[in-house]
């Protein structure tokens, strides 16, 4: 059997190695970005740990933004009319870091990600990051980018609390910039946030003013219990007048049922202009 792998002498603990071609990185105490001297890959570096340092390329502008979010504001997850009665102010745009982590569990993979940075949206975890669009991580982008603050190891924790992924599952870690704009705006008095994804033009939110469901419920529950007693009308013909009974019984229950119909079109409509 041949053992020469076993036997290749590992790096000393002292040596970050790059991510994209293997070089010594000349590491600083404290630097936490370093670019490889031989193949200028960024490395992004972690308790004596590199990692590759991604940057999702920005290809929505402000206004296509500010666009995706009107159109999020006036679909069916948000109350309604929310694009006209909210005023949204101007965006921060920045680049936002996450843990990228390529998982093989059970012999399947798969890509979770955990924000780097203190994030206010936890929504924005579920965004997926095209693996094509990646590009290298570029200093010139340092001015919008947010530094990482969540240590490689809380990121292991979470991964193993929350999601049930130990170390040894983790085939690849990267630490992805991703561009977002960040909007704050107000309805009835209060402020909410919300985060497009700069990428994908996908809005996500936490808290947002939701459509308030109560009445279309308490209506399906009324509609249910109508039809309900209504189809009895029948069956209590007959046992009242036998054949003449139930069908009558059937005569009255499609009149009921058209009568109900109207009743409850209307009720719909008048519940959806107003919530
Ligand atoms: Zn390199």
């Amino acid at each position: 059997m041949d053992t020469s792998f076993a036997s290749t002498n590992p790096p000393p603990d002292s040596q970050i190695l790059c991510q994209q071609c293997a070089a010594p990185l000349p590491v600083e105490q404290g630097a936490q970005y370093v670019t490889c001297q031989f193949c200028g890959a960024t490395n992004f570096v972690d308790k004596r740990r590199a990692v590759f340092h991604y940057a999702l390329r920005a290809t929505v502008r402000e206004d296509a933004a500010q666009a995706a979010l009107r159109r999020w504001m006036a679909g069916n997850a948000t109350v309604k009319n929310l694009d006209q009665k909210a005023t949204i102010e101007p965006p921060n745009f920045q680049l936002f870091p996450m843990w990228l982590v390529r998982v093989r569990q059970n012999g399947q993979e798969s890509v979770l990600l955990e924000p780097a940075g203190a994030l206010s949206i936890s929504e924005l975890k579920r965004t997926t990051i095209p693996a094509a669009d990646l590009e290298p991580y570029d200093h010139t982008l340092d001015a919008a980018a947010v530094p990482p603050t969540v240590p490689y190891e809380t990121m292991l924790e979470w991964l193993r609390n929350d999601h049930g992924v130990p170390a040894g599952a983790i085939h690849e870690v990267s630490l992805v910039h991703l561009p977002i704009y960040i909007f704050k705006y107000n309805y009835k008095g209060d402020r909410y946030t919300a985060v497009v994804d700069a990428a994908t033009s996908e809005v996500f939110a936490n808290l947002f003013p939701a459509k308030w469901e109560v009445p279309y419920l308490g209506l399906g529950a009324a509609v249910f219990a109508a039809y309900f007693c209504a189809a009895l009308m029948p069956a209590i013909g007959y046992a009242i007048d036998g054949g003449t009974g139930s069908g009558l019984g059937i005569l009255l229950y499609c009149l009921v049922a058209s009568v109900l119909a109207v009743i409850f079109f209307v009720m719909a409509a008048i519940i959806s202009a107003r919530v």
